[in-house]
């Protein structure tokens, strides 16, 4: 299904002008190679001004027609150098007619200025703002999961705000300059507390007040030798904000500062912390190719947690963790909302969303883990990442690196385990 709508978009773009395949994950016939964005929030005004210059390559022989996520952002103009270009809105979309086509693999760039205004993927307080999912609510892109762009933001605040965005900070920009998704760019700003500490050259950063250092410290220590990958960027940020976001994006995690405050009460309380901190790994550089198998992003990384947890505070713990998501998985399966992990019916993000992809998830590779023993487990899970990062994955791809690893006694074990839970 996915491929028949890829090649659709590829072989008819003019389709996508229809709106009727805009709903659907499907690639577009362009890939935006950078965006360069400037920002300029308005907090009492509870408004954004914005200019996004977006570099593009056509991936079909001539491109006429750009297609971008614009949620419901205003459009007030969108150039070509100094030309004016024509755009049409369509719902959330923005489509720009280029003159002159862009021909495949040559490249183009398009300014176009907006005003972004107070949105599900955009929040405002009096003395902060910060994105929630949702980029298209504050940048113009292509939201498509599978491609990835470069960054370079600037966001123009009060000398006394701090800011944190996706990429590292390089004097008054951020830059990002390995290709992620644009769906999981974000930034913060605000009247934040701020502080630092590298550790094995990552800049840690805590904006609002949170004593998380030595546990994101430990939690790094974990995931990277589970993974066998280092933290992928040079700055990692965790910011406490008002308000209720739990978000994972690009180089960056927003977490309530209510959770913060809960730390303090139960210091074991980590979930949050390190769910978060191995989405960098599971779910930013290794992407679920679509939202059917969301769970190698979600119960990957709620099992990942659990797993940290038993390393910190022991195998109890780590059982209790795995018999809840096993007693959320049952409940569901009892209602009759039991589903395959890969589930082609997901093609939005909130329908993918429920507790499933999570719990059963995270119940299914503690059972894998049971059944192919620690050390072909581990060593499985390094070679899937090894194989993967930077790229996209389906539950193909983990069970070929599970069975490569695995011996032949076990492959068949492995089989029946992803038949009777995945597929
Ligand atoms: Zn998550």
């Amino acid at each position: 299904m996915k491929t028949l709508t890829a090649m659709l978009g590829v072989i008819l773009p003019g389709l996508a002008l229809g709106g009727s395949l805009a709903a659907a994950p499907l690639s577009r016939p362009y890939l935006v190679e950078h965006y360069d964005v400037h920002l300029t929030p308005d907090l009492a005004r509870k408004r954004m001004a914005g200019e996004a210059t977006i570099k593009l390559t056509s991936r079909i022989e001539r491109l006429d027609v750009v297609e971008l996520d614009v949620g419901d952002m205003q459009i007030a103009s969108v150039k070509e150098g100094q030309a004016a270009r024509y755009f049409e809105r369509k719902e959330k979309t923005l489509m720009v007619v280029l003159p002159t086509p862009v021909y495949k693999n040559d490249h183009r760039a398009i300014t176009i200025r907006y005003t972004a205004v107070p949105a599900k993927g955009l929040v405002f307080f009096s003395d902060q703002v910060y994105t929630s999912f949702f980029t298209s609510d504050w940048m113009p892109c292509d939201e498509h999961p599978e491609d990835r762009a470069t960054l370079t933001l600037t966001i123009d605040v009060p000398p006394q705000f701090k800011v944190a965005a996706s990429g590292h900070p390089d004097g008054a920009k951020w830059t990002l300059d390995t290709p992620d998704p644009a769906f999981l760019y974000a930034f913060a700003a605000g009247d934040f507390a701020e502080s630092t500490k590298t550790v094995d050259g990552v800049t840690l950063r805590v904006l609002g007040k949170a004593d998380v250092f030595d546990d994101t410290v430990s939690a790094m220590h974990f995931l990277v030798e589970r993974s066998g990958k280092p933290y992928p960027l040079d700055t990692y940020t965790q910011v406490f904000t008002h308000g209720t976001v739990e978000q994972e994006a690009v180089g960056m995690t927003l977490l309530p500062e209510k959770y913060a405050g809960e730390l303090v009460k139960d210091p074991q309380n980590l979930n949050l912390l390190a769910h978060e901190l191995a989405h960098q790994w599971y779910g930013v550089k290794i992407l679920a190719k679509d939202w059917s198998d969301f769970w190698l992003s979600e119960g990957m990384v709620t099992f990942l947690a659990d797993a940290f947890l038993e390393q910190r505070f022991g195998k109890a713990r780590y059982d209790r963790e795995i018999a809840d998501s096993k007693r959320i998985y049952d409940n569901l399966r009892a209602q009759g909302r039991d589903r395959p992990l890969f589930f082609t019916d997901w093609q939005t993000p909130q329908q993918a969303g429920g507790p499933l992809p999570y719990h059963k998830g995270a119940y299914v590779l503690s059972e894998l883990r049971r059944t192919l023993t620690d050390e072909v487990f581990w060593r499985a899970l390094r070679a899937y990442t090894n194989g993967h990062w930077g790229g996209t994955v389906t539950s193909d791809d983990l069970e070929a690196a599970m069975a490569s690893v695995a011996g032949k006694d076990l492959s068949k074990q492995l089989t029946k385990m992803f038949q009777e839970w995945i597929y």
